[in-house]
């Protein structure tokens, strides 16, 4: 089989996980074309929101330190990482203590993106901008890569910020409004302590509408809001 320019896009997020130990989807690349975006809110050493939006069949990553802002007048930090396989846009569970991102990931929110302008171009030049049709955030956004510092190191640092439309709001943070999952209800807590359906990449098919709260979460009492 050929090896596809998604493949190689995936090498380092191969080369960082032991998939005999974590549950993380394995690095195959997609053939089909789409515009999925997802926000994992992630419990590693520090708590950040992973921001991944689908372009050239892989999930385009940067790692929010704060999260995302509905406010205009907020720049936040966000890291970019490795890009991620299609599938990862369902995994929500636990990583292994000890391996890569330790601890318990959650779909913080999902849906659509389109670009604005040619989104390639934007991701070259550094001025990304993009509109979100999600759950939790909506409107039009942009990622604006920062320059590098004199140390030099490897990290990429970009900056994601509220465009003003009507989705923008002063002191809007949406992190700190939804603490559940997007997919399942289930809290951060409850995604920890091991109360939620296995994941496989075919569950993810049988996935209920956005919203709806998974068996495991109707056993339990209903989680705060
Ligand atoms: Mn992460």
């Amino acid at each position: 089989m050929a090896r596809g320019k998604s493949d190689d896009l995936l090498a380092e997020y191969k080369a960082k996980r032991d998939f005999a130990k974590t549950p993380e989807p394995k690095a195959v690349p997609a053939r089909k074309k789409g515009n999925s975006f997802v926000i994992q809110k992630h419990a590693a050493r520090r708590t950040h929101f992973d921001f991944r939006l689908e372009h050239d069949g892989v999930l385009k990553s940067w790692a929010v330190t704060k999260g995302p802002s509905l406010d205009p007048a907020q720049k936040r930090l966000a890291v970019r990482t490795e890009d991620h396989p299609l599938e990862y846009g369902g995994f929500e569970g636990v990583i292994p203590k000890g391996e890569y991102g330790g601890g318990p990931v959650m779909i913080w929110d999902r849906g659509t993106w389109e670009p604005i302008g040619d989104p390639d171009e934007g991701l070259a030049k550094g001025d990304f901008k993009f509109t979100l049709h999600g759950n939790r955030l909506n409107g039009d956004y942009v990622l604006v890569r920062m320059k590098k510092d004199k140390t030099g190191g490897k990290r990429e640092n970009w900056l994601l910020i509220k465009k003003r439309d009507e989705h923008a709001e002063e002191g809007g943070e949406p992190t700190e409004q939804h603490m559940t999952s997007v997919k399942s209800g289930l809290s951060m807590e409850e995604i920890e302590t091991g109360d939620v359906p296995v994941w496989s990449s075919n569950a993810q098919k049988k996935t209920p509408p956005s919203g709806s709260i998974s068996g495991a979460a109707r056993k339990r009492k209903p989680a705060a809001r």
